[in-house]
């Protein structure tokens, strides 16, 4: 995961809360890919450090386990960039700009200079970064499968060209429940409509408060529908049963306001936050168990990328 910045309830929903599954079926590693990030911001890194601590914190928040799983920072293990170089020497430049998200981003981010060698090549660090482990699957969305695709092409060539050294991963999809912004958008730190998992209680309460609902529902005695409403999406998640069975019956009769059922709403959501609260609260006293955690995260990382690098370059005779 890039540390672009905090992170919001859409980010603990579809991804974290599946890592935090994975841990317990799988050997995981959980890297901060940072030198990612530098492939569309590399023209102001002031904030990077900040977002890698923020981002660490956050994972151990919310329940990512380092007796579990290895938790590591991508910069730390060079590895990733050697193997990454070893690749761009077999990998054809059109499987590059054949990538769809190389031109939609491009155009996504059009006040960025991005027609740079580093970007161009991002799927083909991704790929180094999912091989040295020998990984057998990568938890992903559905927008970055081609990715996988490309990562699955690379091992082949390389295991044609040289010798069978690595597993042709696959991507490891999961139903992800819809959990839009607060304006209904797709949650997303750019649209200003998130919920972080930094907000204090009246922050997020507030955010609550003025969140869009259904749009055809304008006066209190209107009959509204749930199907449409964000509100609703949010319940289906945080609410027991029986509230949504209520908010379901009684927003069509309209015997409940707005008002009303988001405060339930926000009832059902604050005490899932508390726990991630306290838990960031005793990482920001102690920031040196963060360290503690990279560092082991780390080392057992490069280890295992130390041994698969050896065995690469026997395999290619360098
Ligand atoms: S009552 Fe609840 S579900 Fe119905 S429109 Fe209002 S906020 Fe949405």
């Amino acid at each position: 995961m890039q540390p672009s910045g905090i992170l919001h309830l859409g980010n603990l929903l579809g991804a974290l809360e599946n890592w935090k599954r994975l841990q317990d079926q799988y050997e995981c590693y959980f890297c901060v890919a940072d030198w990612h990030a530098l492939s569309t911001n590399y023209a102001d890194t002031r904030q990077i450090q900040e977002n890698i601590r923020e981002m660490l914190i956050n994972w151990l928040a919310v329940g990512l386990d380092p007796q579990k799983c290895t938790l590591f920072i991508q910069s730390k293990v060079s590895e990733h960039a050697v193997l990454h170089l070893l690749f761009s020497m077999i990998v054809p430049i059109p499987w590059l700009e054949r990538n769809p998200t190389y031109k939609e981003q491009q155009q996504e981010l059009s006040n960025r200079d991005l027609s740079t060698y580093g970007f161009l090549g991002y799927p083909v660090l991704q790929a180094a970064d999912i091989l040295i482990y020998k990984a057998h699957y990568v938890p992903v969305g559905v927008d970055q499968l081609p990715h996988i695709e490309l990562t699955r092409e690379i091992a082949r060539r390389f295991n044609n060209l040289y010798k069978e050294v690595f597993p042709i991963p696959e991507g490891l999809l999961t139903e992800v429940p819809k959990l839009p912004g607060t304006d209904g958008r797709k949650m997303s730190k750019s649209y200003q409509n998130a919920i972080y998992l930094s907000d204090p209680e009246p922050v997020i309460r507030e955010k609550i408060r003025t969140m869009v609902t259904d749009p055809a529902r304008k006066r209190r005695q209107d009959p509204g529908n749930p199907d449409v409403c964000p509100v609703f999406d949010y319940h289906k998640i945080y609410s027991s049963q029986a509230v949504i069975d209520q908010v379901n019956r009684e927003c069509r009769t309209a015997e409940i306001g707005c008002i009303d059922c988001k405060k339930l709403m926000a009832d059902a959501l604050i005490p899932r936050m508390i726990p991630i609260w306290d838990k960031r609260q005793e990482l920001l006293d102690h920031p040196r168990r963060v360290e503690e955690v990279v560092s082991a995260g780390t080392e057992k990382a490069q280890k295992k990328a130390r041994e698969s690098l050896e065995e690469i370059k026997e395999a290619m005779k360098i």
